[in-house]
């Protein structure tokens, strides 16, 4: 029998780290056709979710987030959706859209890998087939000079080109860890590494999440587990070019410049092709974590080298 979106009793549900801020159903999308939800997780995969797919929403609030994603009558309707947003702040709260039984809209449109990295293959490892989505509020990246504050991210999309993203505030990423833990709570298997961003499954067509603060937020998912922040050490430009220049790769006459350019994108293919990664050059989770293990061997730390 096909399960439904049952909401918690009364509507509302409490987070789980006595955190002030509340999980709200009322805009739970309805499982039936036209909706943008469906019932249960593959039998193909095992009948369970593998991974979290972290996005943001380009909208400054949760309001214009549920209104596009969230209840029966949504702008998207049909489209696109996401198991939860989570707002800027403790007021805004989080929403739930889709439950965690089953299955929210929110990738696979120009996917080309999957939850760990490897070839999509089957249209099964779709993100909306086997991955939760979470949406959080956060504007992106700048679109002009004026809207950047001095606390914004400085950061590059999967293909080199600099970008400066909206910082995810303090109380964003608590409620973040506590929404990672009731996924966790009700799905065991997914570990650390089975997080990524949009930008990681659909590189060249999506960036977000660039400049997400996935080490904060996993670890404070999986507070027991030792999680290396492969991340920060390559943010930039310079110190993608950095790290793979200490690895001896070619960069063209220009070296370490902070311009990604064909050269740098030929590096990137190598070091993907030798250490058996999708050679596509493009940047990503899975890149990093690769580089990460690579300077270990080393007896080196990813952020030394790096910089
Ligand atoms: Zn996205």
């Amino acid at each position: 029998m096909t399960p439904t979106q049952a909401a918690a009793p009364g509507g509302l549900s409490v987070a789980m780290a006595d955190l002030p801020f509340r999980i709200d159903e009322s805009a739970l999308i309805p499982l039936e056709d036209g909706q943008a939800v469906s019932a249960g997780w593959p039998e193909s995969i095992g009948g369970r979710p593998l991974g979290v797919t972290w996005h943001w929403t380009v909208t400054w609030d949760l309001e214009l987030c549920r209104r596009l994603l969230g209840g029966r009558n949504a702008e998207r309707r049909g489209e696109a959706s996401a198991h939860y947003g989570i707002g800027r702040g403790y007021d805004e709260g989080v929403d739930r859209y889709v439950t965690l039984e089953n299955r929210s809209w929110h990738a696979g449109l120009n996917q080309t890998l999957r939850w760990d990295g490897r070839p999509l293959g089957s249209p099964d490892y779709k993100g909306s087939r086997s991955t939760i989505g979470v949406e959080t509020v956060n504007i992106g990246y700048a679109t002009a000079d004026d809207m950047v504050g001095d606390d914004w991210i400085e950061t590059a999309t999967p293909d080199g080109k600099p970008i400066r993203v909206q910082p995810w505030t303090g109380e964003q990423v608590a409620m973040m860890i506590s929404i990672g833990r009731e996924i966790v709570e009700r799905w065991p298997h997914i570990g650390p590494d089975d997080h990524h961003g949009h930008h990681d499954l659909c590189p060249g067509y999506k960036v977000d999440v660039s400049g997400f603060p996935f080490a904060r937020v996993l670890r404070g998912i999986y507070p027991d587990r030792a999680i290396d922040d492969v991340w920060t050490p390559t943010c930039t430009v310079t110190q993608r070019q950095t790290a793979l220049a200490e690895l001896g790769y070619d960069l063209g006459p220009t070296g370490v410049d902070g311009q990604w350019g064909p050269r740098s994108g030929a590096a990137l293919k190598r070091f993907q092709t030798e250490r058996g990664l999708v050679a596509n050059g493009y940047w990503s989770t899975f890149v990093s974590r690769r580089l990460a293990a690579v300077f270990a061997e080393r007896g080196m730390e990813l952020a030394e080298a790096s910089s």
